[in-house]
């Protein structure tokens, strides 16, 4: 074991340089360094950033230039390497910018309190996470817009199937595995939690997810017939999402509408007593897949088949406009405003 042998004002390369894995989530990175140096996850930190409170933050969302310079430098691979294994590294492509002091757009939130975790903001392919032996946490699983691994057709999970409990990896001691859960030592891989999505729910969401990586890999999106970026694009589903995950009468009526015609499951919205619970990425990632899969059916024939269920719903374009103070990208709102008025 190297335990304590590390020393902090070593210059160079750690022992153990671990790189980050394909598409993985800066903690898990740091996680691994971490057990791989055989020191416990507190004490790694504190040896390196002494002064900086690390895990009572979404560290993922938060990391500064410290954190990133440090792991960069120890691990020798370049600045903007490590920075990619934080959620900011999305900025101008997902969406404008990974908020600090309120919720951002696109990213589930985890629920700090603490070292704690309340809130299932981080999901998971159980068959991503046993390939190989290596269990590690990809960046992806912490996107509202990700519901299905389309590796292994597989809907992703959002908490540990044996005890229900969010999954809060940086948590295990070194005797488990990072595919266990450390509050009731079950494995993560070991079996794959309940749905309540149907199987035309299911195939619609991972079709739309397919849609979606494409989207992120080409750089922009093509709606009938014209490229958009991929900003514009996730920008305009998001208020798309955001308008079918809606407690109003007029959402409910649009979704109801939608269903009948096409047969996709409805999302179960949580109740008016929840009213923290309004944003599309605070819902658990059943009822996400379900809006996902909606929305997915709409924009494969967009606009026509969103005006006219709009239309059919009784919606005005004040409601289906109506968003926040952004401008929605013209894609999404000229489009089906233009055949309404036709
Ligand atoms: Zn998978
Ligand atoms: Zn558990």
């Amino acid at each position: 074991m190297l335990g304590t042998d590390i020393d902090r004002t070593f210059p160079g390369m750690w022992p153990v340089p671990l790189r980050p894995l394909p598409d993985e989530l800066l903690t898990s990175w740091l996680v691994r360094l971490a057990r791989a140096h055989g020191l416990r996850l507190h004490t790694f930190c504190s040896l390196y950033w002494p002064r900086k409170q690390m895990w009572n933050r979404d560290l993922d969302r938060f990391a500064d230039s410290d954190v990133i310079a440090v792991l960069a430098e120890h691990t020798g691979i370049p600045y903007s390497d490590a920075y990619d294994t934080m959620l900011r590294s999305w900025e101008h492509v997902i969406f404008e910018k990974c908020q600090t002091r309120t919720n951002s757009d696109w990213i589930l939130p985890v629920g700090i309190y603490h070292r704690i975790r309340r809130r299932h903001g981080l999901q998971y392919c159980p068959e991503c996470l046993g390939e190989n032996g290596l269990p590690y946490f990809r960046k992806s699983w912490r996107l509202a817009f990700v519901t299905c691994c389309t590796k292994h057709r597989l809907r992703l999970s959002d908490s540990c199937p044996h005890c229900g409990k969010p999954v809060v990896f940086h948590r295990v001691n070194q005797h488990q595995s990072l595919a266990q859960c450390p509050f009731c030592d079950g494995y993560l891989t070991s079996r794959i939690a309940p749905t309540t999505c149907d199987e035309l729910t299911l195939t619609w969401a991972n079709c739309q997810q397919r849609v979606l990586e494409s989207v992120l890999r080409i750089g922009y999106a093509e709606v009938d017939g014209e490229a958009v970026r991929t900003q514009d694009y996730f920008a305009g589903l998001g208020h798309l999402c955001r308008l079918l995950a809606h407690r109003d009468l007029r959402s409910q009526r649009l979704r109801l509408a939608i269903s009948d015609e096409c047969g996709l499951d409805l999302p179960a919205i949580p109740s008016r007593e929840h009213r923290s619970l309004i944003r599309f990425e605070d819902l658990r990632c059943d009822n996400r897949a379900k809006i996902l899969s909606l929305a997915g059916w709409l924009l494969s024939d967009f606009p026509r088949r969103l005006a006219r269920l709009l239309e059919v719903s009784h919606c005005p374009d004040s409601y289906w406009l109506k968003h926040r103070d952004l401008s929605l990208p013209k894609w999404i709102s000229t489009s089906v405003t233009e055949i309404r008025r036709r």
